[in-house]
């Protein structure tokens, strides 16, 4: 099998200082909020174009965090898409709020801003819940409609999260989500665009205030500057606690992974645009190619194609040594756990879509020659099957 993202291969580029890095802080005893931590937040702020930036556990704690510094739970709806991963949805049950789920647009697969304010006046009209906040999703790489979800956020009150787990370094008119959203969140597993050696995440956002409290957040609610004016503590603050949080502190090790991996991040975003150029070109005439919205710019997380034959060409491209992978057969809203949740207006697009998506191997060391195999064995089947 040839590898459907190729993580060796940016091992192999990243090379000796990258193992330096890690033994480092393997020498260094600093495990935990090492220095690597602070450095890596801040390259990730300049980077991500916020004014702070937060690393923490995973990304599913990063949506988690301002659910919870928003106070948002029992009673509130959160309005996200369907056709996610799970995390996206999950944020909600956490902290006791609802998902609502709305329809994505049938040519980028994010939320469909038109059907996001129906679903908002659906949910205030029907009157059991607190409509509260917006998640939007950049789902396979490309940001959402920003510019349209942020007037509609203002419309109606609410606060507006980029899960940009999967587009994190894609822009919009050359801004990151975070210029219309009031948080951007992002995942570091190992296979998301800039992914760590485990698991990680963070939160940008723009008002220190509200950074203070999500790093209380993180360790348990502890005092943080803030909390401490005018008042004195007989025993380390450390010990204070102010609120209710969680542990979501992301490892030193992976700090110092990030920072080596974010240095080449600018660079691989590009070799995944010409990977993708190189798809869309020998494939347009063949298959439903993916398109994104005026102005972005994809990091292509997947690059997804849509047929009638998905699971024929899957099989066939599986005997030929290819690996494929369907991001996502099931929507959130016909899984257990959350089919109880309201989805107003139902969801034909995501639905459609969950039977036709077909992911291709994608990241940015694809060679154009391993790359013209896989458009060659896709051409062959779906000539053959007309
Ligand atoms: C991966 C992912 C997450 C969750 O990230 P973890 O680090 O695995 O917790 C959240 N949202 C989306 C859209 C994702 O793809």
């Amino acid at each position: 099998m040839i590898p459907f993202i190729d993580l060796q291969a940016q091992r192999a580029r990243l090379g000796q200082p990258l193992e330096d890095a890690i033994l480092k802080v393997v020498r260094s005893g600093a495990y935990i909020l090492g220095p690597e931590i602070a450095q890596f937040e801040a390259a990730l702020a300049a980077f991500g174009q916020a004014p702070h930036a937060l690393s923490c556990g995973s990304g599913t704690e990063a949506l988690v965090l301002p659910l919870m510094a928003w106070g948002i739970g029992p009673g509130d709806a959160v309005f996200c898409p369907a056709f996610t991963f799970a995390a996206t949805a999950e944020a909600m049950p956490l902290v006791g709020a609802s998902p609502v789920f709305v329809d994505v647009r049938p040519d980028t697969y994010n939320i469909d801003p038109a059907k996001l304010d129906a679903a908002i006046e659906a949910v205030t009209a029907a009157g059991a819940l607190t409509p509260r906040a917006i998640i939007a999703v950049d789902l396979f790489g490309q940001p959402a409609d920003y510019p349209a979800l942020a007037a509609i956020a203002r419309k109606h009150g609410l606060r507006l999260i980029a899960d940009s787990a999967q587009g994190f370094g894609g822009a919009l008119d050359g801004h990151h989500p975070i210029h219309w959203a009031d948080v951007t969140t992002t995942s570091f597993f190992p296979a998301k665009p800039l992914g760590c050696y485990g698991d990680g995440g963070a939160v940008l956002s723009k008002d220190a205030r509200f950074h203070d409290l999500l790093v209380s957040l993180r360790v348990h609610g502890q005092a943080v500057a803030s909390d401490l004016v005018g008042r004195t503590f007989d025993h380390d603050p450390k010990y204070l606690n102010m609120r209710v949080g969680m542990n979501s502190r992301m490892d030193t090790l992976q700090a110092a992974v990030l920072l080596q991996k974010l240095a080449i991040f600018p660079d691989e975003i590009a070799a995944r645009n010409r990977v993708a150029a190189r798809y869309a070109q020998g494939l347009g005439d063949m298959v439903r190619t993916p398109s994104v919205i005026a102005g972005g710019v994809s990091v292509w997380a997947q690059y997804t194609i849509e047929t009638d034959d998905r699971d024929g060409l899957a099989a066939h491209l599986r005997g030929e040594q290819i690996p494929t992978a369907v991001y996502y057969p099931v929507p959130l809203h016909r899984q257990a756990p959350y089919a109880r949740y309201p989805a107003p207006g139902g969801l034909p697009v995501t639905e459609a879509a969950a039977g036709r998506v077909l992911s291709l191997p994608m990241h940015a060391y694809l060679e154009p020659d391993v790359q013209d195999r896989i458009i060659s064995a896709i051409r062959n089947h779906v000539k053959r099957n007309g």
